[in-house]
């Protein structure tokens, strides 16, 4: 058995027993790990009940072999209340972490997935309501390019062109990388295509997305078909559910 002090994004919580619950976390060292928090639901005057989407320190007392690890003398280190006080704020956060529970696997080490994490909700806190989309697809597509299945962008699979990235182009999933426009409407698969505005923001432009709902939709939809075909994830996303509600 190990003592081990580490930081972690609470990814979701049970409740366990009378006062106790059933966290998992993704940590700086350990990547995602499950354990047993006793007590935590005891309300307390002075403290704010752990939730889904709070920054801890832990202790955490690893037992080898076992799934479920026991963690102790935690502390919240920020609790992102711009998020936690947004219905869409927390949707979307809630559909990033989905990624993570559902294609991590318990410790596994990835201390670059830890920081984008901590990178997303800090700017997901941060930033204006019209950047919570771009954020989550920005989000999707590192995580997939941090496990081996980045999106390339430089030129056409089809007819070898470079990407005019203004233009636009058609994310062709299954090779991870893009069609230009005109392969792309050849190819008749509108659902697949990503407009040029959006490829300059997942570039890192900072000019505000103009797009309906239903385009931001669509999107999120083909970055989680992206991911759900590398990564081998088959139930369907319910955050994404939850997003599409919300969002009509
Ligand atoms: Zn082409």
């Amino acid at each position: 058995m190990g003592i081990q002090k580490t930081r972690a994004v609470i990814l979701s919580m049970l409740p366990y027993r009378e006062s106790s619950a059933i966290v998992t976390l993704y940590t700086n060292e350990y990547g995602r790990v499950n354990g047993i928090a006793k007590g935590v639901r005891k309300r307390s005057k002075n403290s704010l009940p752990l939730e889904r989407g709070f920054l801890i320190d832990l202790i955490l007392y690893i037992k080898q072999g076992r799934d479920l690890h026991t963690l102790a003398d935690i502390n919240i280190c920020d609790y992102y209340p711009e998020i936690r006080g947004d219905l869409y704020k927390t949707a979307i956060r809630d559909a990033a972490f989905e990624l993570l529970l559902k294609s991590v696997m318990a410790s596994e080490p990835h201390p670059e997935l830890f920081s984008l994490l901590q990178q997303f909700l800090i700017s997901l806190q941060s930033t204006d309501a019209t950047e919570n989309f771009a954020l989550l697809w920005k989000f999707y597509l590192k995580t997939a390019g941090f496990l081996g299945f980045a999106v390339r962008l430089d030129s056409c699979r089809c007819c070898g062109r470079e990407i005019l990235i203004s233009e636009g182009g058609f994310l062709a999933v299954e090779n991870g990388c893009l069609y230009c426009s005109k392969c792309g409407v050849k190819r008749s698969l509108p659902e697949t295509y990503i407009q040029g505005t959006v490829l300059q923001k997942l570039n890192g432009s900072l000019s505000p997305l103009k797009l309906p709902s239903d385009e931001l939709i669509r999107l999120t939809r083909l970055a989680v078909s992206y991911c759900s075909f590398h990564m081998d994830i088959r139930p369907e996303f319910k955050s994404l559910k939850f997003i599409e509600q919300i969002s009509r």
